[in-house]
């Protein structure tokens, strides 16, 4: 079966420490203003009855991802295991990805291109976790292929509920998040 790269976060674990923002913007070299993912506080319920979630977003390397739809130089384009990526050289800086995006999952590099989260596959193809989940000091943050029953993502998934961020995008996120 062909790998799909997948990451399932775990709502009920997160503190919001920002941990894995700093692990991101080292292991990638983000710079000043950029992010690749980021902290998301959601208020839930009304008064007095409110709860809230905290939650690590970036960008959902979606199966019907609007952005590489919308980008008319084919500098973002479907990666290995279904990651979203962006080619620098091929990238004319026309935003249009940006537009297109649901999630806010995109920022303009001072360098001219678009960049985002790339599901650290560097680090996967040399067999490590993302930066942001190996640094997680909650364990908050799982990633695997879910064409493998045994990966962690698969068995997160098959034991607990969860949601995607706006199903109604139609971009089909694999980006899982555990409530
Ligand atoms: Fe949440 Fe883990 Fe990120 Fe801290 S490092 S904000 S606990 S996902
Ligand atoms: Fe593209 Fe946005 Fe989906 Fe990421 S979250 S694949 S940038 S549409
Ligand atoms: Fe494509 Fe770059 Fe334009 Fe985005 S900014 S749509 S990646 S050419
Ligand atoms: Fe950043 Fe890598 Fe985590 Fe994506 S997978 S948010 S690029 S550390």
């Amino acid at each position: 079966m062909k790998k799909r790269w997948a990451m399932a976060v775990d709502t009920r674990r997160c503190v919001g420490c920002a941990a894995c923002v700093i692990a991101c913007k080292t292991e990638n070299g983000v710079p000043n203003g950029g992010f690749r993912d980021w902290i998301a506080q959601e208020v839930r319920g009304t008064f007095p009855d409110l709860s809230m979630e905290i939650r690590s977003e970036r960008c959902n390397h979606c199966s019907r991802p609007s952005c590489v739809t919308a980008c008319p130089t084919g500098a973002s384009h479907v990666g290995e295991g279904g990651a979203v990526l962006v080619n620098r050289s091929k990238c004319a800086g026309c935003k249009a990805c940006i537009a297109a995006c649901p999630y806010g999952a995109r920022y303009v590099h001072p360098a001219g291109f678009v960049d985002k989260c790339t599901f650290c596959l560097h680090r996967v193809k040399k067999g490590l976790a993302p930066a942001c989940v190996e640094t997680c000091p909650t364990r908050s943050l799982a990633f695997g292929d879910l064409g493998d029953e045994r990966s962690p993502v698969s068995i997160l998934l098959r034991s607990r509920r969860s949601r995607v961020l706006e199903p109604e995008s139609g971009n089909e996120p694999n980006v899982f998040f555990l409530g």
